[in-house]
């Protein structure tokens, strides 16, 4: 017969759960993580936890379903607050207890507890296609938020490119062409004869000459005013009053007015890890 544990000792002596062979709270979820790597929910069996130390993990079931050694079960308890919170045990071994149930042995392990053990999975920027990915199978953690073992979170919004879904980056640029290569034309205008013209046009060996009238050495303020012109595009010739955000994917190379960026929510995933730590004596 397995000794009992403390928390047996207790369970047994209590009038008030004698069903129970923990001073646990019931298991509130459990699932088999199979050899296809599908989580599958186990319908209607009652669990409870038995015994957690440093090393082992023991749940007793009422069942006869037989867990199938190496392979991973995650459960699931009731917190406090109300959420049901998870941990994942590779299974051991598994034996019938006394009194007919059946004990899995295992411990703490797998690809859902590394998940569990992270506070969040924010997406991080690949730095060869300059998208957003996450260091586990989204597959696999939409999969677990359909279970309800993770939770998703918003994150951010961000602008990427329309083309491969890309970082881009920014710069004013040309709305005609995307090109950053522009200029802005300033004019001066020579108040005594109201010749309005480039600034090229009056510069002549330092002084300032008006085209028009030939009258030299205005000066500013008193002459002569700069006014803005037009901007002026290097590579396509195009004249416009003003540049236009323009994106650059560093992904894919492609360049497309900022507006043209689509909005991409950043979505994290955020578990509900089960402290079974908690549970053993030594802590
Ligand atoms: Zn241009
Ligand atoms: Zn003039
Ligand atoms: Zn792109």
């Amino acid at each position: 017969m397995p000794r009992r544990t403390p928390a047996e000792e207790q369970a047994a002596s209590s009038p008030v759960r004698r069903d129970s062979p923990s001073t646990f709270p019931p298991l509130s979820d459990i699932l088999v993580f199979q050899k296809d790597e599908v989580l599958a929910r186990v319908a209607k069996v009652r669990g409870w936890l038995v015994e957690v130390s440093s090393r082992d993990i023991e749940l007793e079931f009422q069942t006869s379903v037989r867990f199938p050694e190496d392979d991973h079960l995650v459960f699931g308890m009731d917190a406090l607050n109300g959420e049901t919170q998870y941990a994942e045990i590779n299974i051991d071994n598994f034996y019938r207890s006394s009194s007919g149930k059946v004990r899995v042995v295992g411990h703490s392990a797998g690809v859902v507890q590394d998940i569990l053990n992270q506070p969040l999975h924010a997406p991080y920027l690949c730095p060869k296609t300059h998208t957003f990915r996450f260091a586990h199978p989204e597959s696999l953690l939409r999969q677990l938020c359909g279970l309800g073992i993770v939770e998703e979170a918003f994150l951010d919004r961000v602008e990427v490119c329309p083309n491969c879904s890309g970082l881009p980056t920014f710069r004013p640029g040309c709305q005609h062409c995307g090109s950053p290569r522009t200029t802005l034309d300033r004019l001066i205008h020579h108040f005594a004869c109201g010749y309005v013209g480039f600034v090229s046009e009056f510069e002549d060996a330092g002084r300032i000459i008006c085209p028009k009238c030939r009258t030299k050495d205005l000066v500013v303020g008193a002459d002569f005013e700069y006014i803005d012109g037009a901007h002026r595009c290097f590579d396509c010739a195009q004249h416009f009053e003003k540049p236009e955000r323009i994106g650059h994917c560093l992904g894919c190379d492609f360049r497309f007015p900022a507006q043209q960026a689509d909005l991409h929510d950043l979505m994290g995933f955020r578990p509900k890890r089960l402290d079974i730590l908690a549970f053993s004596p030594a802590s």
